[in-house]
């Protein structure tokens, strides 16, 4: 897979859509057939996906599928939760254990690992010694926020493969610079970001938002970028993704990414009924929109909220396919309302294209 590439596939049934964008990506060539190849969901916390918190299994079904039926037999999962909790709780509540009865593969508790000095990005970090005997890593991030470092995806993710102790000091030195480094230290052969249901702004779940997607990258610098483009945040906002590009770990510029969807997002909306999201969903006016279109307004207009710009948005805010071909007063989000007096195009349009065009109406 070319580094510029990002595919990007819609829908619900997980398992599914991660056979269809490997058979596309074929990320076996090249593998050695006996080669160790291990997979970092996220399971940071023991709840299950649903919470918006962690790696929905059967996406990882898929992979396991997928490369069983290629041949390889040396697959691995591998993780490292929080400090805060157990990854054995986490293996378990999140559905894994099971995964790794039906698929005959084992799982890696790296709270329970040894570790080895490396050194990369100017600095020294312990990593966990199972990671670095891997052949081929699969990075399996949430698309979610992240209380301190605003959104945690790829690169990020990958400080489940370090110790405890070495977590606590990544906070110590405000995450943003050592993660970048680690990111210098371990390289991810191929990422597929769990965009399914994360959570609106916290690492731990609770509030989660549908976005129906699953994002194939191998340079994690442009899946990260992407992500936060689908959040509504600029790069700035997001250090480390500058400080990871700055130690070339890969490119967060996006206009020279080729992007392919693989198909459309036909699923409806669906958000859970969590009192905080009901301040920003008020003021939706949907009619049939898909849920990626859906969830990334949701996530633009809490970018609105915390830039303190939300209160200017006074009328309902249209989106959905049956406002396809209407003319209507008012503000339109994607194609589908083109009729309205003011309209946003893209088929989903992205959170960022959104905050712009929110932030930029005439009063
Ligand atoms: S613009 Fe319309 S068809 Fe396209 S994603 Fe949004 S709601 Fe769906």
């Amino acid at each position: 897979m070319d580094k510029k590439d990002l595919f990007v596939i819609y829908g619900s049934d997980a398992c599914r859509m991660t056979l269809d964008l490997l058979e596309q990506i074929r990320p076996e060539v090249g593998l050695a057939q006996n080669a160790r190849i291990g997979i970092k969901p996220n399971l940071v916390v023991a709840k299950q996906a649903e919470t918006g918190a962690t790696t929905h299994p059967d996406l990882v079904a898929g992979i396991l599928a997928y490369f069983q039926n290629k041949g390889f037999g040396n697959l691995v999962i591998l993780e490292g939760s929080w400090v805060g909790d157990q990854t054995s709780r986490a293996f378990r509540a999140c559905g894994f254990e099971e995964l790794a009865r039906r698929f005959r593969v084992p799982l890696v508790d790296l709270q329970c690992d040894t570790d080895r000095a490396c050194s990369g990005g100017g600095m020294q970090i312990a990593v966990c010694e199972q990671v670095l005997q891997l052949d081929c890593l699969v990075n399996v991030p949430v698309l979610k926020g992240h209380c301190q470092t605003r959104m945690t995806c790829a690169l990020k993710n990958l400080k489940g493969c370090i110790p405890n102790r070495e977590k606590r000091r990544f906070h110590s030195l405000g995450l943003h610079r050592p993660i970048a480094a680690l990111n210098a230290i371990i390289r991810q052969d191929l990422i597929l970001v769990d965009g399914l249901c994360g959570d609106l702004n916290f690492e731990e779940g609770g509030h989660p938002v549908a976005m129906n997607r699953i994002i194939a990258a191998s340079d994690p610098v442009l899946a990260d970028s992407y992500v936060a483009s689908l959040m509504g945040f600029s790069n700035d906002e997001i250090p480390y993704i500058g400080y990871a590009e700055a130690l070339e770990v890969g490119s967060s510029d996006l206009s020279r990414a080729r992007i392919t969807a693989l198909n459309d997002d036909l699923g409806s909306a669906q958000l859970p009924k969590i009192r905080s999201l009901g301040a920003l969903t008020r003021l939706i006016a949907d009619q049939d929109a898909c849920s990626a279109c859906y969830g990334s307004l949701v996530h633009a207009l809490e970018r609105l909220r915390e830039h303190g710009t939300l209160g200017a948005i006074r009328q309902p805010l249209r989106i959905g396919q049956r406002y396809k071909g209407k003319p209507c007063d008012g503000i339109g989000i994607g194609s589908c309302t083109a009729g309205c007096a003011r309209h946003l195009p893209g088929c989903p349009p992205d959170a960022r294209a959104m905050v712009r065009f929110l932030e930029n109406l005439p009063g």
